[in-house]
């Protein structure tokens, strides 16, 4: 790991761990400005009708597409493979990135706050009995 990727790491955790309210704003703001990107694209390329979201199987339908892309990421896991479409990368990376992009999208369209959703779930997260590593390591405890 470069000295550069360390350095912006540990501003990174900083940030969070000093819960710094206007920090987890900022991160939220980045994953909306994010997801913005995912669903204007996605419209602009005629990916959804403006009657889309009135039909209630839009939604289980667009789960099953992230479904598929996931799928896709195990099948390149479990073979090994590069991307066919960027072959410069392995197609677990590429595949996971389409489930993200498919999950933004979703959300977009449903002017869903994700950003705010997972820093709040974030944070919640790190207050978890059962996700502290003492916890986790006795008994009963999640191992994975
Ligand atoms: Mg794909």
């Amino acid at each position: 790991m470069s000295s550069n990727l360390k350095k912006e790491i540990a501003e990174l955790f900083a940030g969070w761990f000093n819960d710094d309210l206007k920090y987890k704003i900022r991160t939220a703001e980045k994953i909306k400005h994010i997801q913005r990107i995912c669903h204007g694209l996605a419209l602009k390329s005629g990916w959804w009708k403006p009657e889309d979201t009135q039909d209630p199987k839009t939604f289980a339908v667009k789960l099953c597409l992230i479904h598929s892309e996931i799928s896709e990421a195990m099948e390149g896991d479990r073979k090994g493979l590069k991307d066919d479409h960027l072959p410069q990368r392995d197609m677990r990376e590429v595949e996971l990135a389409d489930a993200v992009i498919r999950i933004f999208d979703l959300a977009g369209a449903y002017d869903m706050d994700l950003g705010g959703a997972i820093v709040e779930k974030l944070t919640y997260n790190q207050q978890r009995a059962d996700h502290k590593l003492e916890n986790r390591a006795k008994e009963g405890g999640k191992a994975y």
